[in-house]
């Protein structure tokens, strides 16, 4: 066991504070990382302040941070498939029990013994709960590593990890999207991303957004039309008119409104996890025969698959790049939702701080 520095929240109601934290030494199957980034993803802040506490509960301190790019920095001795100096990636998920229907099928995210990056009973007993990547080091088993295009900005990559897995995977899921219309609600650094997903298989890409002055910033990122949802006329306009919705949104909100935005045989998928129950009027899902379903992040096979999509297409986040001792007020924003459009942690300041 070692110690690296990191940031730490003591309380749901407390700021991250520099902090240090004991990680495991490398064991046969594991990979050392020295994080060079880490992106800031709502579900960060909904751990740190505990509006989870229903469903996950936060363990204190708790080390969010599950959107991770480093550089190899040591490996295991049974370690095939990653070498000192490689660029890689972590996301929300470190380990699994490898002996279930999910793990077989590779959506590990599903597996009732997953370990997630973060606030996840830490099965090697290093600490009480596992710590995520607002740190200068991490060990993870070579499983859940994932290899990283090394052209692509590594900034701009940490939030592939979970913004981009989270999107890409239900999109891909939908079935053959091209030429369809599909409506991405929130452009926060989840909308972002399927905003960019959705344009590069070839559909339609409608945003939905809160934030009229987000409109320029969509059509760059490949939007062939802006709604701004606050506005009933917009709205009225395009009812009735949407094969697929993605809802990233991180707050309570009406989601009958964007059901009524599907046609026939429409599916909408949550992948946003506000803190309390939406209400689902029946009315909005019988008339039209709709589905409303939700996706969790993605397994590690297509995490992989993604990053090589990305690679392939030059896909990387939008990122505002911040030293660490701005993460409160990053997270200020995010509740603000004045994100463009991700948060990327520049590990460096956390060595010099
Ligand atoms: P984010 O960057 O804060 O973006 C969320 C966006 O939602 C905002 O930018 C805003 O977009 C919109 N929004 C916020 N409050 C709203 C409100 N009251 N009404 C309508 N729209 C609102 O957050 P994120 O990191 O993309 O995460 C989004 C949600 O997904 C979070 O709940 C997060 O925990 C969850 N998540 C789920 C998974 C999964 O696997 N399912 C993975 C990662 C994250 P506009 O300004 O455009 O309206
Ligand atoms: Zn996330």
């Amino acid at each position: 066991m070692y110690i690296t520095k990191a940031y730490s929240a003591a309380g749901s109601t407390s700021p991250l504070v520099p902090d240090t934290i004991p990680r495991r030494e490398t064991t046969a199957h594991d990979v050392a990382i020295e994080i060079l980034y880490c992106g800031i993803c709502h579900s960060d802040l909904h751990t740190v302040r505990n509006e989870w506490s229903s469903v996950m509960p936060t363990v204190y301190p708790v080390v969010p941070g599950h959107e991770i790019v480093g550089r190899v920095s040591g490996v295991g001795s049974a370690v095939t498939g990653f070498r000192p100096g490689d660029l890689v990636g972590v996301g929300c998920l470190v380990d699994s029990d490898h002996d279930c229907p999910s793990c077989n099928h590779h959506v590990e995210q599903f597996c009732r013994n997953a370990t997630f990056t973060y606030n996840s009973p830490d099965k090697h007993g290093t600490a009480p709960v596992t710590y995520g990547g607002y740190s200068e080091r991490i060990v993870v088993d070579e499983r859940f590593v994932l290899r990283v295009p090394p052209h692509l900005d590594p900034a701009g990559v940490a939030p592939l990890l979970c913004a981009g897995i989270t999107t890409y995977s239900p999109i891909k899921r939908w079935g053959d999207i091209k030429g369809k219309k599909v409506g991405v609600v929130g452009l926060g650094g989840l909308g972002h991303m399927g905003v960019k997903f959705a344009r590069a298989f070839g559909a339609h890409v409608a945003v939905f957004t809160t934030s009229p002055q987000k409109m320029a910033d969509a059509l760059r990122l490949g939007a062939d039309a802006v709604i701004v949802s606050t506005d009933k006329a917009q709205m009225k306009a395009h009812a009735g008119s949407f094969d697929f919705i993605l809802d990233t949104i991180a707050a309570d909100h009406d989601i009958n409104a964007y059901l009524g935005m599907l046609g026939l045989d429409g599916e909408l998928t949550l992948v946003g996890a506000p803190e309390t129950p939406l209400q689902v009027s029946a009315f909005a899902l019988i008339f039209g025969r709709k589905r409303l379903s939700g996706s969790l992040i993605g397994g590690i096979k297509e995490t992989q698959e993604m990053l090589d999509f990305c690679g392939a297409h030059d896909i990387t986040a939008d990122v505002e790049v911040i030293p660490i001792q701005r993460v409160n007020e990053a997270y200020e924003r995010l509740v603000r939702s004045d994100v463009k459009y991700r948060f990327s942690i520049d590990m460096a300041s956390l060595k010099a701080g």
